[in-house]
Order: structure tokens, then sequence, then C-alpha cells
């Protein structure tokens, strides 16, 4: 499958990596839009949260434990905002569900 989140998870593409498990890896984004930009996948390819369902459901959770671990790595104490697009009018670019972790400073409000 042509993904670049699956290509990055196999190691045919190379990424700054900042945790990995046997579910997900964290990763720093190439095109950071914050001080501290970090995408997290789940290790099975999914398109967005649209597809999320009973059989995947495990790597989202997976996911949702382990942000604040890779946040307070991260020494996001001061907060940070998760972040997931959906599709085109979400804004998403790459079709492998993936959190943004953006952080660093204090961020511009939403809307
Ligand atoms: P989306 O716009 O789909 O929510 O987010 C996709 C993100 O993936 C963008 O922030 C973009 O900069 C990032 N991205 C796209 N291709 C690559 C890549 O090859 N490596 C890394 N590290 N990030 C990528
Ligand atoms: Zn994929």
């Amino acid at each position: 499958m042509d993904c670049i989140f699956c290509k990055i998870i196999n190691g045919e593409i190379p990424s700054k990596k900042v945790y990995e498990d046997e579910y997900i890896l964290a990763f720093y984004d190439i095109s950071p839009a914050a001080p501290v930009h970090i995408i997290v996948v789940p290790k099975l390819h999914m398109g967005s949260m649209n597809d999320v369902n009973d059989g995947n459901i495990e790597y989202i959770s997976q996911i949702m434990l382990k942000i604040p671990a890779i946040a307070q790595d991260l020494d996001l104490k001061e907060g940070y905002r998760l972040v997931t697009n959906i599709g085109k009018n979400g804004g998403q670019t790459v079709g492998h569900l993936h959190f943004h972790i953006l952080g660093g400073r204090k961020l511009a409000k939403m809307g």
C-alpha cells in the first residue's frame, strides 16, 4: 500500500522517533507547525477516526494511554494541543490515522 506513514512504521522512510511500542509510533513532524510538533500513529493502517471499530480500538486506546507520558517526555508541562484531522474539510493530507501533538508555545485560539 502506498502510505507514507506505513512506510515510516516499517522503516522504508526514515523518521525522528520519540516513542515506539508494539501498537504505536510517535515521531517529529517533517514540517512543524509549532516548536514541538509530534505525529502519533497506530501501527495498523486505518484511514482516519472514521475507520475506528471494535477490531482496531485497542490501537486507539494505546495511543490515548501513552500520549500524556510522551508529552511529559517532551517537557510539555505548560500544556499542548492534541489534534486529528479527518477528511478533506478537516484538512487531512495523509490517509493514515494520526494525532498531532502541538506545543512549546501558547497556541492561537482555534476557529
Ligand atoms: P494532516 O495534514 O494529514 O493532518 O497531517 C499530516 C502531517 O504529516 C503534516 O503535518 C506533515 O507535515 C506530516 N508529514 C507528511 N509527510 C511526512 C514525512 O514523510 N515525514 C514526517 N515526519 N512527517 C510528514
Ligand atoms: Zn498506512
